[in-house]
């Protein structure tokens, strides 16, 4: 038996839902696929779930410091986990099951749940049926890569994933890798009261930041008493009576963290393994992402890959910009590319570090000669207002076309102040644009001509 559809989207993360909304109001009959939850990592284990956490350790961090701001509180300030827990199930599960409505409300969008693999390039099997279509978007996403490290099969590990689940607090969470998702998940454990030891392996955190970044980002975490091993060689585990033995060899410091529980945020992989991609012929690079162009087509005419499973980004944003260059090019003849875009991305700590365009390093690498200022937050009104004064504000501009070409804000609103120059980036205008604006005060925005003003070049 098979059933014949205009196109069919494999995977329900951030490009596919609005993808078969788009096509079938179009016309187009539309099979959507989802083996797991409907709106994927960002709805269930990513974005969504994190940042209500995140919520949760901001509010305990700001009672915490109540006498700074004129306040007390009555005791300690404890978190249950359990009611923290149920917050962010409300939350994620809202838009879970609002993904899930959306798609069986929809009219020509038959929703289909199950592991789908490829049988050929237009045929996909699902629960035993055959599935055909001219057009196969694949949309898998991915998942925590889980390394084989030394005695990792003897010891309980727990990735973004089962954190969903802990609704306790654990004692000492040592996290495995000093990157995005393990600062995130460091500092909201410390706030919720945990011990938490974060291990990179890397001479220095978010190793793809600038260093002052880096270093920032690091001086922020320990000042709240989160212990930080760097260089962390040869990281091997075992079973300890009180948890987990971390081994770590680092030229400094002990060889070994015993933690009550493991957190391993080592990177993600491509849900791409078990697809099926051989059958349909569809190549993936040396690291299982599947190989598309500059619109997003893989070597296979009549397949697209979006989202993290094609490499060309690792963010609900990218995906679902993914999604619009797709639907764009080929229901409105637009001419939409990936390499239109601008790189821009948030870290979600407190303070958030919002960045777009181009790193330091990047700038150097290009040869372009470049401006650069840098402002720190102390020595912004609205930051100094909130309490709120880590970091800093730092802007690289093209001497020659006047051009931004990279920003990072890591302090209070740094996420959403970011857009303010990402905006001019796109509409490809100069920084004295910004210069030349009226903002509101009292913002951290109103402050991006005065660090503008201060640009000098960079050696
Ligand atoms: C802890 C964490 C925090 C994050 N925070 C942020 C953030 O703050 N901001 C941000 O922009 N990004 C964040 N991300 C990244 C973001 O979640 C992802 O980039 C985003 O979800 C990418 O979505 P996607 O469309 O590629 O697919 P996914 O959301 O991964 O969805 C893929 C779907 O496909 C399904 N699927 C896979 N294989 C099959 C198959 N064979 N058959 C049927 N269905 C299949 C899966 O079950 C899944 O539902 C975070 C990620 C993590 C892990």
């Amino acid at each position: 038996m098979s059933r014949h559809f205009d196109a069919i989207i494999i995977g329900t993360g951030q490009a596919g839902p609005s993808l078969g909304a788009r096509f079938a109001e179009a016309g187009m009959t539309v099979a959507i696929i989802e083996r797991h939850k409907f709106g994927g990592t960002c709805v269930n284990t990513g974005c969504i779930p994190t940042k209500t956490l995140v919520a949760s350790a901001y509010a305990a961090h700001v009672a915490r410091r109540g006498a700074e701001y004129g306040f007390a509180v009555n005791g300690d300030v404890r978190v249950d986990m359990k009611r923290v827990k149920t917050r962010k199930d409300e939350v994620s599960g809202r838009s879970n099951r609002g993904v899930e409505e959306w798609l069986r409300g929809l009219k020509n969008c038959t929703v289909i749940q199950g592991h789908a693999r490829f049988q050929s390039s237009h045929a996909v099997v699902v629960n035993d049926e055959v599935l055909q279509a001219d057009k196969m978007f694949i949309n898998v996403g991915g998942r925590a890569s889980v390394p084989a490290m030394p005695g990792i099969q003897d010891v309980s590990v727990l990735t973004n994933s089962s954190m969903m689940d802990v609704d306790f607090l654990p004692e000492h969470l040592v996290i495995v890798g000093g990157s995005y998702i393990g600062l995130e998940f460091g500092q909201m454990y410390r706030r919720f009261g945990s011990h938490v030891t974060i291990v990179e392996m890397g001479p220095r955190l978010i190793g793809r930041e600038d260093e002052d970044i880096s270093e920032a980002v690091r001086e922020i975490l320990e000042a709240e008493g989160i212990q930080i091993r760097l260089n962390a060689k040869c990281i091997s585990l075992a079973k300890h009576n009180s948890g987990v033995a971390v081994s770590i060899g680092c030229d400094e410091g002990p060889p070994e963290i015993v933690g009550t529980h493991v957190l391993l945020a080592v990177g993600r992989i491509p849900n791409t393994n078990d697809l099926g991609l051989d059958r349909a012929g569809v190549a993936t690079d040396p690291r299982g992402y599947i190989v598309v162009d500059d619109q997003l087509q893989t070597n296979v005419a009549g397949i697209w890959a979006l989202g993290d499973c094609n490499g060309r980004g690792a963010f609900t944003h990218t995906s679902y910009n993914d999604y619009e260059i797709v639907a764009d090019n080929l229901l409105s003849g637009d001419h939409r590319r990936v390499s239109d875009r601008i790189q821009a991305y948030a870290l979600y700590t407190d303070p958030p570090l919002g960045r777009c365009g181009m790193t330091d390093l990047e700038i150097r690498k290009s040869g372009r000669a470049a401006l650069a200022a840098k402002h720190p937050m102390s020595r912004v009104s609205r930051a100094v207002e909130k309490g709120e004064t880590q970091g800093f504000i730092k802007i690289s501009v093209d001497a020659e076309t006047k051009h931004i070409l990279g920003a990072a804000i890591l302090g209070t609103g740094g996420d959403e102040v970011i857009h303010v120059l990402l905006d001019v980036m796109y509409a490809k205008a100069p920084y004295t644009l910004v210069q030349r604006a009226m903002h509101i005060h009292p913002t951290v925005a109103e402050f991006l001509p005065t660090v503008l003003s201060k640009l000098q070049p960079v050696a």
